[in-house]
């Protein structure tokens, strides 16, 4: 692509306001005490290379791993209370720089100041222990969205990562929790779960819901990805379905590739879920396992960034373009797509979409227009 393609990317960027709705960083404030102020040498995103990539605003995910904080109880809660705490710490030692958004406004101020807008959702529902007063808790923290589940159930919500899961919907305590997330004005993030959690949700929801990070299934068929009747669900509830980046998640090439690889990394998943304590030296030990994995991954032919624009245009190709957003799913995630290996290279995806043809107006809406009109229809009653 030429030097003037490039040149309107960062030009739409800087007009319009682009939106990340998931990345795993608060966990990386948490266990490795990173500096996002400066330009980090490892990982996805930091301030420097989000204000590179033109982002505007970033929702921080609040991700309890089930595997070592629980499915609900007081460790989960700790879980999430230090990630948004640390988001906190964050934004409130760095004025200048950083805003705690929590509505659409928020948003819109922070891109006119010039400042990264620090947005949080839960991800899982297993910090709010099946007490209905803990979404109004969260609510009040800055968090607006959750999603029900992770890759483990709750007592309330199936998830699409096991077998039992998928077997389950929302029971009438998850219907509860919708309408309650409903009436705080909190997104409902149908990311992960199952199915028949999906439907339930859809049913339960008289808001537009969302998926934070979720891809098309005719393109990848994983269980975690969205079917084109759920895409048009999502987009009859004006919702959005935001692309993620994970290469397993985008091409079922490299998810074989991956499955063949698997088998080194077997032993290693297996000393990492026996690690079930949450100790300094559990951590240390995990986030090494981590970089083993990524050593493995980055073995595998990458998938290209366009590969991101076909789950975008197949979403676009169903319900148009008012229904598809992106979240990213950096840190979260041990690979990336080629041209998209940090927050810095978001302009990729906007001059790959500039080069299917796409208009600046509708480049607008999927950078970040269509989740600041979710917001907006959450925040109202
Ligand atoms: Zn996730």
């Amino acid at each position: 692509m030429n030097s003037q393609t490039a040149d309107i990317a960062t030009r739409i960027h800087e007009r319009h306001i682009v939106i990340d709705m998931h990345a795993d960083t608060a966990q990386r404030l948490v266990d490795e005490d990173v500096n996002l102020n400066h330009e980090l040498a490892d990982g996805h995103f930091d301030r420097v290379r989000m204000q590179r990539g033109g982002v505007a605003a970033q929702f921080f995910a609040v991700w309890v791993n089930p595997h070592y904080y629980g499915t609900g109880g007081a460790t989960a809660i700790a879980r999430a209370d230090i990630q948004i705490a640390a988001v906190h710490r964050l934004v409130e030692n760095h004025p200048r720089v950083w805003t705690l958004a929590t509505c659409a406004a928020d948003v819109r101020q922070a891109k006119t100041q010039g400042k990264c807008a620090a947005l949080l959702g839960l991800e899982g529902g297993y910090a709010i222990d099946n007490n209905f007063a803990n979404i109004e808790r969260y609510f009040k923290m800055g968090v607006r969205y959750m999603s029900a589940t992770w890759t483990h159930s709750t007592d309330w919500a199936g998830t699409s990562h096991d077998g039992t899961g998928r077997g389950r919907g929302l029971n009438s305590f998850g219907k509860d929790v919708t309408r309650e997330m409903n009436r705080l004005g909190m997104m409902v993030d149908v990311s992960h779960v199952s199915d028949k959690t999906f439907w339930d949700t859809i049913a339960a929801s008289r808001k537009p819901v969302i998926a934070s990070h979720s891809n098309a299934r005719a393109l990848a068929r994983v269980r975690r990805n969205l079917s084109d009747d759920m895409i048009r669900a999502i987009a009859n509830a004006n919702g959005v379905a935001c692309v993620v980046f994970y290469p397993a998640f985008l091409d079922d090439k490299w998810n074989a590739l991956k499955e063949a690889v698997q088998a080194e990394t077997e032993t290693l998943q297996a000393l990492k879920l026996a690690r079930e304590t949450h100790s300094d030296d559990a951590v240390r030990e995990r986030l090494a396992l981590e970089r083993v994995y990524e050593a493995a991954y980055k073995r595998l032919p990458q998938v290209p960034v366009s590969r991101v624009i076909d789950h975008i245009e197949h979403i676009v190709n169903l319900v148009g373009i008012n229904h598809v957003g992106l979240g990213s799913d950096f840190d979260g995630i041990q690979a990336t797509p080629r041209d998209l290996e940090s927050i810095a290279d978001y302009p990729n995806i906007t001059r790959e979409l500039l080069r299917r043809g796409f208009a600046e107006d509708d480049i607008a809406r999927v950078l970040g227009g269509n989740v600041l009109r979710v917001m907006e229809d959450s925040e109202r009653d």
